[in-house]
């Protein structure tokens, strides 16, 4: 890898979801389908995952693809950037893109968000809608299905968390889904109800149970298309993204409240030193008590991050990864457009 500046990163972060034919030809000409070209019966195409906050799309996202391509946490709202991951069985390639929660905005990034999530369930062949299903159908789920009720591709809902019901509660939670998608009870859906056939797939994003048959069904719905990436691509995020998330990843984990939000990470430098990757990082804040937080007594916190962050980043990257990191003070930049912008925060 060479070296480069965080400018790399942020049109890497820019770049728009392909049209999934524009993508064929392309990677057709750089000579990604494979050398017996595609199997008959093959099937490709765009997934969108959609659900609330802390559903456990990045999980499910992470189960699928068998590697660590997106961040999680306990904390609602990690995911900022629509992210693709790619999945190749031996009969289709899914193009899975997880999205921001949606929720009710409440600033200029929240906004942001939520646009980013309706935008991509316009341009898929299948909407893939995740549900916490370890709770009854609640008000919050009518507010997705009233949203994605008009859309052009087929849905399917996988009811996740699945490890955390009771057996004997497991009938009860599907047919307060049922009843959600049949227009019945008060699940704020505006009149007139539609009756919605979407089929139902328990499982558990956490521990695979259940998401092999998820996939299947996903497959099913895909058009007969040639692989879009190759086989053994995991993600189209760029390396250095990743290593962005992994470090905010961190910040979420080891820092309260007022930090997360507030913090975004630049990679600045990413030298290639024989077996081992170099990499220099800047965590931006919005205040100087924020910075305070993030470097802790005697510097302890940052240097927790770091680790965290380190270890995280020799796993994906399968190789020693020394990491420097500076935490810079930016007032406001959640709010300042131009700034939501040159850190990939579109809103399309
Ligand atoms: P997202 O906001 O929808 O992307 O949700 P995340 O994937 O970040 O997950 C939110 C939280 O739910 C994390 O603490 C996950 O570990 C947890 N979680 C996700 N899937 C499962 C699951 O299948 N079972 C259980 N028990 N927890 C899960
Ligand atoms: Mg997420």
């Amino acid at each position: 890898m060479e070296s480069s500046h965080a400018n790399d990163v942020e049109s890497g972060q820019l770049l728009p979801i392909p049209d999934p034919a524009e993508s064929a030809r392309l990677l057709a000409g750089l000579g990604a389908e494979g050398p017996g070209g595609t199997p008959e019966g093959f099937r490709s195409g765009f997934v969108a995952l959609i659900g609330r906050p802390n559903v456990g799309k990045s999980t499910l996202l992470n189960q699928l693809v068998g590697t660590k391509v997106a961040i999680t946490s306990p904390i609602a709202q990690t995911t900022r950037n629509r992210l693709r991951a790619i999945l190749t069985t031996p009969s289709a390639q899914l193009v899975l893109l997880d999205t921001p929660g949606i929720h009710k905005p409440h600033h200029l990034l929240g906004e942001r968000l939520v646009q980013s999530a309706r935008g991509a369930i316009g341009e898929v062949d299948v909407v893939l809608l995740l549900v916490d299903g370890s709770e009854p159908a609640g008000r919050g789920d009518g507010f997705i299905v009233d949203l994605l009720r008009h859309c052009r591709a087929p849905v399917h809902v996988a009811l996740n968390k699945n490890d955390r019901v009771d057996p004997e509660r497991a009938e009860e939670l599907l047919v307060s889904y049922r009843r959600m998608l049949a227009g019945e009870g008060d699940f704020a859906i505006p009149e007139p109800r539609p009756k919605l056939n979407w089929p139902l797939h328990p499982c558990s994003a956490l521990h695979g149970d259940g998401t092999e048959a998820l996939v299947q069904a996903l497959a099913a719905e895909l058009p007969l298309g040639p692989q879009l990436y190759p086989a053994d691509a995991v993600s189209d995020q760029p390396e250095q993204l990743l290593m962005a998330e992994l470090i905010r990843e961190q910040v979420l984990q080891n820092t309260r409240e007022e930090v997360p939000h507030s913090v975004a990470v630049s990679i600045e430098r990413v030298v290639d030193d024989g077996p081992r990757t170099a990499i220099l990082a800047t965590v931006l804040v919005e205040r100087s008590s924020q910075k305070g937080i993030l470097i802790g007594k005697g510097g302890q916190m940052l240097k927790t991050i770091g680790q965290g962050a380190r270890l995280q980043m020799e796993k994906v990257f399968s190789g020693p990864v020394y990491l420097e990191l500076f935490v810079k003070v930016v007032p406001g930049w959640r709010r300042n457009p131009a700034r939501l912008a040159e850190l990939g925060y579109r809103g399309d």
